[in-house]
């Protein structure tokens, strides 16, 4: 894998793909800058080296038009807060305008480009557009892991202009050094959780890591499918009825790899979805009609427990239970405290994809596991295991 570490940075300017597409409020204001924060490793050794740094990225979906609140000036003096300098800003990203900005630009310095998807052509991947960005800079760096399923003109198409100085970030490094450690590399046992709503969204995922895991705990709301093709009565908890099979194939296919397969065996269930609905804890096959199960129980809980406590390499997506309601939340916290121990205990862990992500950050897990992945869909795509275009064009 090329990284940024494999070069020498000193006079060079670095053109550098970012994923600064942050959460803003009602004035624009970032309110949550940890996509910032992510990058700053890579910014400041290409600094230290003695380069400069051009940052591209997109902001939200402009569509193609210059819309002001997409402007990238609304996020600069967060950018500086967190990089702790000046950050000049450049209202284009390619033309004249760009070039003389990025040609002024001198070592130690940092220049942002304006919103990539003010231009159609970024999105559409188009050549040209790439070649005229490629301009700015002598290297090409992408540490746009968020960013890197999509194959657009950033992202992808601009790495053929730099067919010898194209290098990954290290935050890039990082997100694929993980996923690698969890699906090539993992000491074993290894142990996935697949949770959240539904099989569908999550079968192209358990195919691809049924070969590389000993152990896959299913659990939220898509386990009540399994429960239902294996003859449990679910009530009216969430299932996929066209599905059904699909669940028995899964097991079947789980056995063959030598998969050792956890489902949750008891459940909280609720008389409506609402967090103030009455609820019980019973078994996970014998769910009264009018109820639906919105949590793990406190059996499943400590089976899943034993299974991590035991596990040397944890992959974890998609939470167990409605966490986004206080009274359902608790397993999806038992499970959070079971992959902190394990990780106590030196177990490699990472939290990837979505929910599980948003779980973490909230319920302050964030710094009890090894690794939590910055990129959804790109983390989902990996874990399918697909190439993600922005990898392919640095690795090509
Ligand atoms: P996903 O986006 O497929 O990972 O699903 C995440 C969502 O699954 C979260 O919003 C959870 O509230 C939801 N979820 C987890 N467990 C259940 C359940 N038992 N019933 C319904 N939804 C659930």
């Amino acid at each position: 894998m090329k990284t940024i570490n494999d070069f020498n940075f000193r006079d060079k300017k670095a053109l550098v793909r970012v994923d600064f597409n942050v959460p803003q409020d009602d004035q624009l204001n970032v309110t949550d800058n940890t996509r910032i924060v992510a990058v700053k490793p890579t910014i400041e050794k290409i600094l230290k080296d003695g380069g400069s740094v051009i940052l591209m990225t997109h902001l939200g979906r402009p569509k193609g038009e210059i819309k002001d609140e997409f402007s990238l000036k609304h996020i600069i003096n967060e950018v500086s807060n967190v990089l702790g300098q000046e950050v000049k800003f450049v209202e284009e990203c390619i033309g004249e305008k760009a070039e003389q900005a990025g040609a002024a630009l001198q070592p130690g310095e940092i220049l942002l480009l304006e919103n990539l998807r003010f231009h159609n052509e970024e999105e559409k991947g188009d050549e040209s557009f790439a070649e005229q960005l490629s301009k700015l800079g002598d290297a090409y760096v992408n540490d746009a892991f968020g960013t890197a399923h999509r194959a657009h003109a950033s992202t992808a198409v601009i790495a053929k202009f730099f067919p010898s100085t194209k290098f990954f970030g290290l935050l890039m490094a990082k997100e694929l050094q993980a996923i690698d450690k969890v699906l090539k590399s993992g000491e074993k046992p290894i142990t996935a959780i697949l949770g959240g709503s539904k099989v569908s969204t999550k079968i192209t995922i358990i195919e691809n890591i049924l070969p590389a895991v000993d152990n896959l705990i299913i659990g939220g709301g898509m386990a009540f499918t399994f429960i239902k093709a294996l003859g449990g009565k679910i009530g009216s908890s969430l299932v996929e009825d066209d599905k059904l099979s699909l669940a028995v194939e899964i097991l079947g296919k789980a056995k063959e790899h030598n998969v050792k397969v956890y489902l949750p065996s008891d459940a909280i269930i609720a008389e409506s979805f609402s967090n103030d609905a009455d609820r019980k804890e019973v078994d996970i096959y014998a769910i009264p009609e009018g109820w639906m199960g919105l949590d793990a129980g406190q059996k499943s809980r400590d089976q899943f427990n034993d299974v991590l406590l035991n596990s040397r390499t944890i992959l974890w997506n998609g939470p167990i239970g409605v966490f986004e309601m206080s009274n359902f939340a608790a397993g999806t916290v038992a499970l959070g405290d079971s992959i902190a121990a394990a990780t106590r205990l030196g177990a490699f862990s990472l939290v990837g994809g979505g929910d599980s992500v948003a779980f973490v950050k909230q319920f302050g897990y964030g710094e009890k596991v090894s690794y939590v992945s910055t990129g959804g869909g790109a983390m989902l795509e990996s874990l399918e295991g697909l190439e993600l275009p922005g990898v392919a064009a640095i690795n090509k």
